[in-house]
């Protein structure tokens, strides 16, 4: 059977109406990879029913980011769901979700001000917006979200928990390339130096984890020593943090259980990576 595609509500509501059984859900942004990949195999397993949006949000985007030049690549991410096969794939126009007069806007307070919230300032409101969008449109059981993207999964934790959505937030572990960058959609835009210096993530993040077995925990010392190996490898920062993982509170000290969580640019692209400890 081939994966539907459906573009409007009215008919994603038909559709979705005459399904039984539980329902998994994956958001996305689309030129899907393993990562995606990965959370749509973990819905298989655990739905009746899975549901993929392909959806470059807009109002998550400010206007000097990405929106633009974002990588799509619609017929190779069909080909990709429908081999996993994919029950449904809504893929909605922008008039679709934010019709001429739209005004309605979802936030969550103080954990969306943090980290990439304080780069990134409307990034969350666009996120949370088009998610509960989703969430009301698909009502799924579940979702299925990435630990790459940690502070979007912790918002949208406490956003369903306070908004009282019945779905179960799934978060799923980071997918790497073999030499451990983070995969990431914008990974495409790096040059081939760059692509080697884009490392400086996922090296900078085992050699904290490396020294806090060695039992050096204080963040300062441990974020100094990160800031070197990163800037060796020509990367910008952007921000690294060291936080409670259920709160996103700084922590001055590291302690097992807690997540360090980095923005690096490297060249003009901005890449963010997380472990936990
Ligand atoms: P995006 O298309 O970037 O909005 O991502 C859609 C979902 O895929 C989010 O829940 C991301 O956290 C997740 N995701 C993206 N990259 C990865 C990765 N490398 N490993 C696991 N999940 C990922």
């Amino acid at each position: 059977m081939r994966t539907k595609i459906i573009k409007t509500i009215e008919e994603l509501r038909q559709k979705l109406s005459k399904v039984k059984g539980n329902v998994g859900f994956i958001p996305t942004m689309g030129y899907l990879h393993e990562g995606h990949l990965s959370l749509v195999k973990t819905a298989k397993k655990e739905s009746d029913f899975v549901v993929v949006s392909i959806f470059v949000n807009p109002s998550q985007f400010s206007p000097s980011e990405d929106l633009e030049d974002y990588p799509r690549d619609l017929g190779r991410d069909l080909q990709l769901l429908s081999d996993l096969r994919v029950d449904l794939i809504f893929f909605p126009r922008e008039k679709e979700m934010y019709p001429t007069g739209y005004k309605t806007w979802v936030t969550v307070d103080k954990i969306t001000q943090v980290l990439c919230g304080k780069s990134r300032p409307n990034h969350f409101r666009g996120v949370t917006t088009i998610v509960t969008k989703l969430m009301n449109l698909i009502d799924p059981d579940k979702m299925f979200m990435g630990e790459k993207d940690f502070q979007q999964l912790v918002v949208l934790r406490q956003m369903a928990k306070d908004l009282n959505f019945k779905t179960k937030i799934i978060g799923c572990p980071i997918i790497r390339e073999s030499d451990g960058l983070a995969m990431s959609s914008r990974n495409k835009y790096l040059s081939e130096d760059n692509r080697k210096n884009a490392l400086a993530l996922h090296k900078s993040l085992l050699m904290a984890k490396k020294l806090f077995n060695n039992n050096i925990t204080s963040t300062s010392e441990i974020i100094a020593k990160m800031t070197e190996l990163i800037e060796d490898l020509n990367g910008t920062i952007d921000y690294i943090e060291v936080v409670d993982s259920a709160t996103l509170e700084h922590l001055d000290n590291l302690k097992k259980g807690c997540r360090i969580l980095l923005a690096i640019y490297i060249g003009n692209t901005r890449l963010i990576d997380n472990m936990e400890i």
